[in-house]
């Protein structure tokens, strides 16, 4: 499905990021990743894509720095030749009621979640306008469509980040290029471990659980696709009818 492509994951260490590594190499792609410290993640990770038989980079590079970004991009393109899919996945929580959420708390999850992705449609907006095809795909939540107490920080960064991907489909679309939204609910990961852990929240989930992170990645290799080329500024839920 995604053979001779090349695929940009932010945030792809582990969680979902990987589990988007792996499904596009599993569909043909060869791949670069973003993450933001953690070296022995990143290694298993890179290891696992490249045991699944295609090329794979990994790039230590902090998405909310915006000079950062523009040289791993360079990077990233003189090592692979293009980038035809850009998946803005990497973001943080930085979860309190407001009265207890500190201006820190607000700047770094917009820096990480927001202008993380700006900085990363910058850089491969040019080159799929100029390719006339490509597609970005931006890892948004059911907080940002709904809001979410504790997470006034992050709600703002998912919803803005859906007005980004509107905004960039209507741009693109006359261009081939793609833009869409995934909107998970809850999501087995280590970003969800403690609230797995402290509530029964898979009771208010329709379908009773968290999603496996494969299960996004099934989504966002479907809107990498040709299949789905005609699909743009769209925000599909995959929440097991959490926002429904
Ligand atoms: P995770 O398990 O916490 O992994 C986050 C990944 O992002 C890690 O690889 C981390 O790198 C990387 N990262 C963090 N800050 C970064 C930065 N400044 N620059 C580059 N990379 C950075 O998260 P996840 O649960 O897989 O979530 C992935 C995305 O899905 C996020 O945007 C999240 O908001 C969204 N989402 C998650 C859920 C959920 O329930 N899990 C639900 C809805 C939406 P290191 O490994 O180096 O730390």
């Amino acid at each position: 499905m995604l053979k001779g492509k090349v695929a940009l994951v932010t945030g792809a260490a582990r969680g979902i990021g990987r589990a988007i590594c792996e499904n596009f190499a599993d569909c043909g792609a060869d791949i670069a990743f973003f993450y933001a410290s953690n070296d022995s993640a990143a290694e298993e990770c890179k290891a696992s894509v490249e045991a699944r038989g295609v090329k794979c980079r990994a790039y230590k590079c902090d998405v909310s720095d915006y000079h950062a970004v523009e040289e791993a991009f360079k990077s990233v393109v003189t090592e692979f030749g293009t980038v035809d899919i850009l998946v803005n996945n990497a973001g943080i929580t930085r979860d309190r009621l407001v009265l207890a959420m500190k201006e820190q708390d607000f700047d770094d999850v917009i820096a990480v979640n927001l202008k993380g992705a700006f900085n990363l449609i910058k850089q491969v907006y040019p080159v799929l306008a100029r390719k006339r095809s490509g597609r970005i795909i931006n890892i948004s939540s059911v907080a940002g469509l709904c809001g979410n107490p504790g997470q006034l920080n992050y709600s703002a960064s998912k919803a803005g980040l859906i007005a980004m991907t509107k905004t960039v489909a209507k741009e693109l679309a006359a261009r081939g290029v793609t833009c869409n939204a995934i909107a998970p609910g809850f999501v087995e990961t280590d970003m969800t471990k403690d609230i797995a852990q402290s509530a029964p929240l898979a009771d208010a989930i329709p379908m009773n659980r968290f999603a496996k992170p494969e299960e996004i990645a099934a989504l966002a290799s479907f809107l990498a696709s040709d299949r789905a080329a005609y699909i743009t500024g769209e925000v599909i839920r995959c929440d097991g009818g959490l926002a429904m």
